[in-house]
């Protein structure tokens, strides 16, 4: 196992792999032709069973019975082909399907491929998917697909997480950043920078090799030169580290308050009014609710707190840990007031205190059964002023009738305009794990930097240098260990 994998690295040129130490991947065998059904389980239209593998066309072949009467084995790449899907052991059809041939290594994964597109019923495609394991096949795990691309040096693991992206996608932006990144946007702009540390590395190196003397100062300016630029481009690609975080996870908002003020009849028109996609997020507290929805493209995640406080005792207590606990993790927070009750006791959490560290706004909430709603909403802010260093926003609403509720989402945009997000210049986003190695990379530049200008030690400056580059490596997969492959592939799905 352990030979096929550091073989195909070795061809493809991209990996270094420890995989014989991956608890998921030591399972693959990475020789087998796979198969999976690649639309979602359940009645559509169309569906889709793919395989790819050396065998892939010769296992479709067996099940494949073309109208034309030539085999699959005799088809050309990028070709379609009608018939029926059959089941070999009787010769009895299971249904009327195009198979489409990709030949290696011009598909996916880069390995010979077969897709049939079938009707979509989830019995139709299982029943192709079992002759097809009779025949030889295996039943692909998640992201196999893809992690043969990967591989295969189709693509690189940056266009391999954007693909998990553009799929998870929850609006146009979203899909549109994801693409860029599959398109290969952060990978030309890593190999870049890595060819001009590289440069400056040979640099550093011939000063080493040559002579016992400095650098020539020209030289000196010149590695000085491009490692400062390389750092610009670092920072540069560290700010689209916040937009991309936003795009795949949505742009938390939390609601909060008293019990009965209003925040799950603000939280449903919310997602009534604005609602594109709503997602269940498995795993999230009964008493915490979140849903996204489509804010000009950008994905909000609301988050109701509405019951926490509700229980006694211990489970209150518990409860609002909860409650702080998800303000804190927030982007934004809601804090909602009835103007038609005492309100002049309540005071926002502790986490709500300071601006800048999260903005947040009051809503002043059934503005519909205040008699004079102006001046309720003008009491409150002005009840509230004194009590911050900076004032938050203060909105008057409805969330029974809808009143106000532009006005709400507009001071939302404008805490996403004023995290930078909207900044169109900053077009590449990045994740976590590209964050990680790009202030390790600018971590090493910086020391690197150092070493010239303030030790006069190239062989530390080359040290750190190589350093970055590697760093810089890790990005695109090209220096990849079992668990960030791991990562990476565990969130794909079946089939991709
Ligand atoms: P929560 O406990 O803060 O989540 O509050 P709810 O959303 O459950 O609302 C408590 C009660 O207030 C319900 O009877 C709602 O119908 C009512 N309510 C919520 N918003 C408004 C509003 O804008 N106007 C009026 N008149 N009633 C509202």
């Amino acid at each position: 196992m352990r030979s096929a994998v550091a073989a195909r690295a070795t061809l493809s040129g991209v990996a270094i792999l420890y995989i014989a130490l991956m608890p998921d991947l030591r399972t693959m065998d990475l020789s087998s032709t796979i198969c999976a059904i690649a639309t979602p389980i359940g009645r559509g239209g169309l569906g889709i069973v793919r395989l790819s593998g050396s065998k892939a066309i010769s296992i479709a072949g067996r099940v494949f019975q073309s109208a034309s009467g030539r085999g699959l084995d005799e088809a050309a790449g990028f070709t379609v082909h009608y018939g029926h899907a059959v089941d070999p052991a009787n010769g009895g059809a299971i249904d009327e399907v195009l198979a489409t041939v990709f030949r290696a290594p011009r598909s996916y994964t880069g390995e010979d491929m077969v897709e049939f597109s079938t009707h979509g019923g989830p019995v139709v495609m299982r029943r192709i998917l079992d002759v097809l394991i009779s025949g030889g096949a295996q039943m692909a795990q998640p992201g196999e697909f893809t992690l043969r691309a990967f591989l295969n040096g189709r693509i690189d693991l940056t266009e391999a997480e954007a693909v998990a992206d553009l799929i998870d996608a929850k609006t146009s932006e979203a899909a549109a950043a994801a693409l860029e990144q599959l398109q290969g946007a952060l990978h030309d702009e890593v190999i870049a920078l890595r060819s001009e540390l590289v440069s400056a590395l040979a640099r550093l190196e011939m000063g080493i090799d040559f002579t016992e003397e400095d650098l020539p100062p020209e030289e000196i300016a010149s590695v000085m030169d491009r490692l400062h630029r390389v750092e610009e481009r670092i920072d540069h690609l560290l700010a689209g580290y916040q937009r991309g975080r936003v795009l795949r996870d949505g742009f938390v908002v939390v609601l909060a308050g008293p019990p009965n003020v209003g925040k799950s009849t603000l939280f449903n028109r919310l997602a009534q009014d604005e609602r594109a996609i709503v997602t269940d997020i498995p795993g999230t507290t009964r008493d915490i609710l979140r849903e996204y929805i489509n804010l000009e493209g950008w994905p909000l995640c609301l988050v109701d707190t509405a019951g926490i406080h509700e229980a006694t005792d211990l489970v209150e207590k518990i409860g609002i840990e909860r409650s702080e606990g998800a303000i804190r993790a927030a982007d934004g927070a809601i804090w909602l007031i009835d103007c038609n009750l005492d309100w002049s006791g309540q005071k926002p959490p502790e986490a709500f205190r300071d601006l800048s560290q999260m903005p947040w706004m009051i809503a002043v909430n059934k503005l519909d059964r205040a008699s004079n709603p102006q001046e309720a909403v003008m009491k409150i802010a002005a009840h509230h002023a004194p009590t911050f260093a900076q004032i938050p926003s203060v909105v008057g609403i409805s969330a029974r009738n809808g009143d106000g509720i532009d006005s709400l989402i507009d001071v939302i945009k404008g805490w996403i305009a004023q995290m930078g997000m909207t900044d169109q210049s900053a077009k590449i986003t990045i994740n976590d794990r590209h964050r990680a190695a790009l202030l390790r990379a600018k971590d090493c530049i910086v020391q690197s930097l150092h070493a010239i200008s303030d030790d006069h030690a190239p062989e530390l400056a080359a040290f750190e240098t190589r350093n970055a580059a590697v760093a810089l490596g890790e990005i695109i997969g090209e220096t990849t260990t079992e668990d960030v492959l791991s990562e990476v592939f565990s969130n794909f799905c079946i089939g991709k």
